[in-house]
């Protein structure tokens, strides 16, 4: 039996492993980190599309048992005037729109699975280097440890030391010119924001939030800030973060003040960073899945998403095509335009998101959006980030007919 080394447990790496698992492979993921994501007490969307791939390994239900459906975003400007909506999901089909989901429960059900379907996992193995010789790739680890297999996957996320390995002369991710914070916190007297989620172009800064039917308000703020050198933000206390952003959103319309008024919980600052344009996806026997060779801003909705698609692909490719090179490259050329069309998705949202000082420009902002997303709920111009399917059992097409894409 074929055997993969898969490095990440955040979400390619699980999912990659269970679709692998179905294609006959013997998979073994590791992690640097004890407990995967050290983001793990914030929140993130899934998608309709990362949902459909969900769906295909049996976990969509499971994840919906603790998911707040948000189907529809809601605009507001920083005086609380509605500008529009925009569909969460495919237009006229609210039915399939996309979900909120606490970041540590996807891992929990993407993971669960994976231990269920025998996959190993090791914790505290950080991947420290990698060597191929002309029959097996040698994954080393910080703790001096060593793992040996036929190909090596990297779902390391958006600092990869695999896409370096792939290519020295990789891009870097650039920064979006936003830091980003939230939480969930549970607070007294707020009304329900049933299948929505609000956004509110704050004088000050970007907010986010929606409440569940039991009060808990899930919500971020987008600061508009110069790049924090690297690590800086972990100095920041969490009271420090309280006092910042209820001084930015003071002025900002309700509820958004008496969220922050009320959150009482650790806050984690971070950059908000895009990754584009990497041009080699593998090297030999290692490739690279999820954020480690295209990062998409957590403004588009759709990194999760994005990452699962990754991995049923790649999968898909291994089980039918005749060799390795083969399978990389056409994983590849079926990937790389969609996931390069919704980055510049996200990069286009994020400037959205910066905020103007100038009086004019907000204006503008607050005359134009109303207008132009005046038919937001028959607006189709999304669709092709939504209604995008992936079927397990179909062969694999040729890559030359690639799957759809637009989105700029
Ligand atoms: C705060 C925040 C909010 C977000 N909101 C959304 C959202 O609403 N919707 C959405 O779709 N996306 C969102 N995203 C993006 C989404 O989280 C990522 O796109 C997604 O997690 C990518 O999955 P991944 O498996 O590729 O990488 P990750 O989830 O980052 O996992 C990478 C894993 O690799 C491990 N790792 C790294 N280096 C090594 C190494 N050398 N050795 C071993 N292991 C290593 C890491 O510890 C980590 O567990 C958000 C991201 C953040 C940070």
């Amino acid at each position: 039996m074929p055997r993969a080394l898969v490095i990440g447990a955040g979400i390619a790496g699980p999912a990659t492993a269970l679709f692998l698992t179905r294609a006959g492979w013997d998979v073994e993921v590791f992690e640097a980190a004890d407990s995967p994501d050290p983001y793990g007490g914030l929140f993130l969307n899934v998608a309709t599309n990362g949902l459909a791939v969900l769906a295909q390994l049996g976990l969509r239900e499971r994840l919906l048992t603790d998911a707040h459906r948000a189907s529809r975003m809601v605009m507001l400007s920083g005086t609380g005037r509605t500008l529009g909506e925009v569909p969460n999901g495919p237009a006229r089909d609210l039915e399939r729109g996309s979900v909120i989901v606490r970041r540590a429960w996807l891992h929990q059900v993407i993971r669960e699975a994976a231990t269920a379907a025998g996959i190993p996992f090791r914790s505290g193995a950080r991947l420290a280097s990698i060597e191929e010789t002309p029959t097996s790739v040698h994954a080393r680890f910080a703790d001096g440890s060593t793992a040996e297999g036929d190909i090596l996957i990297g779902a390391d996320g958006i600092h990869s030391l695999t896409r370096r390995w792939i290519d020295p002369s990789a891009p870097v991710p650039r920064y979006s010119g936003l830091v980003g914070t939230g939480g969930i916190a549970r607070i007294d007297g707020l009304q329900a924001t049933p299948d929505a989620q609000h956004f509110v172009f704050g004088a000050r800064s970007f907010f986010g939030y929606l409440v569940r039917h039991d009060g808990t308000a899930y919500w971020f703020a987008n600061l508009t800030m110069p790049e924090p050198p690297r690590g800086s933000l972990t100095g920041v206390s969490s009271a420090e973060w309280l006092i910042e952003l209820r001084d930015l959103h003071s002025d900002d319309p309700s509820p958004v003040p008496q969220i922050l008024a009320g959150t009482d919980e650790e806050l984690t600052g971070y950059p908000i960073y895009h990754l584009a344009g990497v041009r080699s996806w593998s090297r030999g026997r290692v490739v690279a899945v999820g954020d480690a060779v295209h990062a998409a801003s957590p403004s588009s909705g759709q990194g999760a998403s994005l990452a699962l698609e990754d991995a049923i692909t790649l999968a898909r490719c291994l089980r039918d095509r005749p060799d390795r090179a083969t399978a990389f490259a056409d994983y590849q050329a079926v990937r790389a335009p969609r996931a390069e069309a919704v980055v510049r998705y996200a990069r286009r949202i994020d400037a959205q998101k910066r905020v103007t000082k100038s009086r004019l420009g907000i204006a503008i902002r607050d005359w134009m959006m109303p207008r132009f997303l005046k038919n937001a709920a028959d607006d189709t111009r999304n669709d092709w980030l939504y209604n995008h399917e992936i079927p397990w059992e179909r062969p694999v097409e040729g890559a030359a007919a690639k799957q759809p894409q637009t989105g700029g």
